[in-house]
């Protein structure tokens, strides 16, 4: 497995922690996008894209977002609790690398890819694409969902 493109788009400076967003091609024929550089106590690491975690609505049963505390179709109140046990378990990966040789070698990738991105280009020049991008970030990832995949990640190494 190669990896024969990576994109790097910088981040709005106003999300300090996330620094970049990836999308990476392996093989030249498969892609992940939506993939996070992120700032961590330890260095730059990669979140891998996720979507939030589903539940049941106890009153209608429909699948409602696991951080939602009210069903957005029945209105029922679930309770303050769901929005606390969210940051440990309300995501998951959609794709991810499953040993730590991969993960090393996607994440040096990126990281090459977002120094040299730097090095053409200040951050202060990408305000306006970034905008487009903080838009369709939030309905993929909280940041919440953020916060608690940093502290995952510093706490495993
Ligand atoms: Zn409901």
């Amino acid at each position: 497995m190669e990896i024969t493109d990576v994109r790097v788009r910088l981040a709005s400076r106003k999300r300090d922690k996330v620094k970049a967003f990836a999308s990476v091609t392996f093989d030249s024929c498969f892609v992940v996008r939506n993939i996070r550089l992120i700032e961590g106590n330890n260095g730059l690491f990669l979140a891998m894209p996720s979507e939030e975690a589903r539940k049941s609505c106890p009153q209608c049963t429909s699948r409602i977002p696991w951080s939602s505390r009210f069903c957005p179709r029945c209105g029922a109140h679930l309770g303050d609790n769901a929005v606390v046990a969210s940051a440990k378990q309300g995501s998951r990966d959609l794709a991810h690398p499953i040993n730590q040789e991969t993960r090393e070698y996607i994440t040096s990738r990126v990281i090459e890819a977002y120094n040299e991105i730097l090095a053409e280009s200040p951050p202060s020049l990408s305000e306006e694409t970034e905008e487009v991008e903080e838009k369709e970030e939030k309905e993929e990832v909280t940041g919440e969902e953020t916060e608690s995949r940093i502290e995952e990640e510093v706490s495993e190494s």
